[in-house]
């Protein structure tokens, strides 16, 4: 998927904040908000990389195995040993591992179904999952995504994303969200005009 990955993570990260509601400080959970969503983006920050390289298909590529991610939760983890104070202690510390594997889970979840990721890369390159079906549609990689189905789940996870994240209290999530989108859909279009 290429639009929806931010506010995919914003949804997921919604009911999380609301069981951690009290514990939290408004600083924290602003960070909190920023790595889980920020996490449901991450592995198509290669796509930068895939430029340079000219590399047809960024997603069977080691930013989207699991490995990476698994030692990023593990350091954020451990972090929690040594953080002694009470604002970003190690309770903050603990949950934001798990917020940010969370965001990364459902970014591989949702590329698995549109598109196939390789979750063992760099260990084991084969891609799982379902192929991206597009070619069919004609014209460029932008038009043939725009014309396909899969523009079906970016508008519901999108609408959703608009009727959950109502409100003052999630107007953090829905500016980074938002901006998220924005480069996405920024870069997806320079990207699909000038390579594909
Ligand atoms: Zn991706």
């Amino acid at each position: 998927m290429y639009f929806n990955h931010a506010t995919a993570g914003a949804l997921i990260m919604k009911p999380i904040m609301k069981k951690y509601d009290g514990l939290f400080t408004a600083k924290e959970k602003t960070a909190l908000w920023f790595i889980g969503i920020t996490s449901g983006v991450l592995p198509d920050f290669d796509i930068a990389y895939s430029v340079i390289k000219n590399l047809e298909d960024h997603r069977s590529f080691v930013t989207h195995g699991f490995f990476l991610y698994l030692l990023a939760f593990l350091v954020i983890y451990g972090f929690s040993y040594f953080q002694k104070k009470d604002e970003f202690g190690r309770k903050f510390f603990k949950v934001a591992a798990a917020v940010f594997l969370f965001g990364i889970t459902t970014h591989l979840l949702i590329d698995s179904i549109i598109g196939g990721v390789a979750v063992f890369a760099p260990f084991y390159p084969k891609v799982f999952g379902f192929d991206l079906h597009i070619e069919q549609n004609g014209g460029n990689r932008l038009t043939q995504y725009l014309l396909s189905e899969y523009m079906i789940l970016e508008f519901v996870l999108l609408f959703m994303f608009l009727i959950f994240l109502k409100g003052k209290e999630y107007f953090v999530p829905r500016f980074l969200s938002l901006f998220y989108f924005l480069i996405a859909a920024v870069s997806f279009v320079l990207v699909s005009l000038s390579f594909f």
